[in-house]
């Protein structure tokens, strides 16, 4: 029996947040405290490939062991969290949507202004500094309600951006929104790529499913107390290795919203 695993999931880190958006953008003061309890508590933190990687090779997973990812490639992330992680001496995996790279958060429209996204050189020099550069589509669709035939460029699409962009693969994806289904897994292994994060909202484990890994998602108001519950998997279930019923019956729903607003 092996450890839950921890990989934490946060989308922006910043003083002020969009109308709406605010569960999903965390004060400076705060992530500092987050990952200075991680080092403190003895946490050994990874990137999703490193974690990947050690299971693989069947090296122990110490057991302390947590990873912190970011979606999206908010600009807030270079000037806010990466500081942040790097003082701490903390690595991470950013999932970036590929299409928005110097530009806007576009698919964020609906909350004021989009916020605006890392650029390539930003994104370059969290390269070369050790933050593992992940995809997250090109546009940040409901992967599990597209056509199959724009999963290519969601998918495939924004791997060979990304590995253009940066000058080498790029390893792990995440499903905007953790929205997946079978033919979606199917199209982030086809794409070449190692590993695919959800979302869930559970511990992961060292026989999760590979292309489904799953996070937890940290919300602005988690302060340190909560956080270390999350740790301790207090509240918080260790991966089941199938969806539940509930996931399947939403995805009914928002595929049926979607061919309703296309029909508008
Ligand atoms: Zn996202």
């Amino acid at each position: 029996m092996t450890s839950p695993i921890p990989i934490l999931l946060y989308h922006g880190v910043d003083d002020h947040a969009p109308v709406g958006l605010e569960p999903y953008v965390m004060d400076p003061a705060r992530f500092d405290e987050h990952m200075r309890y991680l080092v403190e508590r003895g946490c050994t933190g990874l990137t999703v490939s490193d974690l990947c990687d050690l299971i693989d090779r069947g090296d122990p997973v110490p057991a302390d062991t947590v990873v912190v990812t970011f979606d999206d490639g908010l600009a807030d992330f270079g000037e806010h969290a990466w500081p942040i992680l790097r003082s701490h001496g903390l690595p991470a995996t950013l999932y970036v949507v590929s299409d928005c790279i110097g530009g806007e958060a576009r698919w964020l429209s609906g909350f004021g202004a989009p916020s605006p996204m890392l650029s390539w050189d930003q994104l370059r020099a969290l390269d070369a500094e050790g933050c593992e550069i992940g995809a997250h589509s090109a546009t940040h669709p409901e992967l599990d309600t597209i056509p199959r035939s724009e999963l290519v460029h969601e998918i495939r699409g924004s791997r060979t951006t990304l590995a253009m962009g940066l000058g080498h693969p790029v390893r792990s994806f995440a499903y905007p929104h953790g929205y997946h289904d079978r033919k979606v897994k199917e199209a982030a292994r086809n794409a070449g790529f190692d590993s695919a994060c959800a979302v869930r909202n559970m511990l992961s484990a060292v026989d999760d499913d590979r292309y489904a890994i799953a996070r937890v998602t940290i919300e602005a108001d988690c302060d340190v107390p909560a956080l270390a519950r999350v740790l301790d998997g207090v509240g918080v279930a260790a991966a089941p290795r199938r969806q539940q019923l509930r996931t399947v019956g939403w995805r009914a729903v928002r595929r049926t919203r979607r061919r309703v607003a296309s029909r508008r």
